[in-house]
């Protein structure tokens, strides 16, 4: 069974540049993947898609009728609406799914910001239970060390907060508790959408967690079935 990656992040984080990068590499391996396009936003796509929504829904004249909506970003359209779960239920029900949280690193780098990012990451991992891989995008412009690090290292994530005087830091370390937890249901790498550096890396990743999928995952779908 081919693995489905679903590739979620905040607008900006590098989802559209990414899915380029890798769908060149599948090419260039001779393993085409089957593409989906479910943003209805996006005005070109750097890549042939197989199924494109915008060919079903007309985001401008979406706009023009409900002007006065203060639409969410589509990471909640996607996660949260009820059609978003029945794609990933009925993708995840026949075939090994994983999620690919995608992670803008050089506007991580704050404390606060990194927190809040992994919680939604952390929410996402709940509302799914499917293997999840953090793909830290951008390193071209700035490593992402210093994540792995206050990933593995709890003590140095708690100092960098103590210096961090403009959030609600002891809010701040007790929900990174939470957050400890979390880290071990996780894969994590750094990439370059742009240069392509942990693509390789990347796809290790997507290999464990079909793995995971098979050990993991599976067995619960057919108990439920
Ligand atoms: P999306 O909104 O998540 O689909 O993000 P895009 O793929 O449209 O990328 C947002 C911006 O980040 C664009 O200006 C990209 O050129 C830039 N970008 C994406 N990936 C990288 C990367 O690996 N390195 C750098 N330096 N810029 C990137
Ligand atoms: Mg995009």
């Amino acid at each position: 069974q081919p693995p489905v990656i679903l590739c979620i992040g905040m607008a900006g984080s590098g989802k559209t540049t990414f899915m380029q990068r890798i769908n060149a590499h599948l090419h260039e391996k001779k393993t085409p993947p089957y593409v989906l396009n479910l943003d209805p936003a996006v005005t070109s796509l750097p890549f042939t898609a197989n199924i494109d929504i915008r060919d079903t829904v007309n985001y401008k004249e979406v706009m023009k009728h409900h002007v006065l909506v203060d639409t969410p970003g589509q990471i909640e359209i996607f996660t949260w609406s009820a059609s978003g779960a029945i794609i990933t239920d009925t993708l995840a029900a026949t075939y090994p799914t994983m999620i690919a949280y995608i992670i803008d690193t050089p506007r991580t780098t704050s404390p606060a910001t990194f927190m809040s990012n992994m919680l939604y990451a952390c929410s996402i991992l709940y509302k799914t239970k499917l293997p999840f891989i953090l793909v830290f995008n951008k390193t071209d412009v700035v490593s992402h060390d210093f994540a792995v690090e206050w990933m593995t290292d709890f003590e140095k994530f708690q100092m960098a907060l103590s210096q961090d005087t403009t959030y609600m830091s002891s809010l701040m370390s007790s929900m990174s508790l939470v957050l400890d937890e979390f880290y071990n249901h996780l894969k994590v790498v750094g990439v370059s959408a742009v240069t392509g550096a942990g693509i390789d890396e990347f796809f290790q990743a997507v290999d464990e967690a079909a793995e995971e999928y098979e050990v993991e995952y599976k067995p619960e779908i057919e108990r439920m079935i």
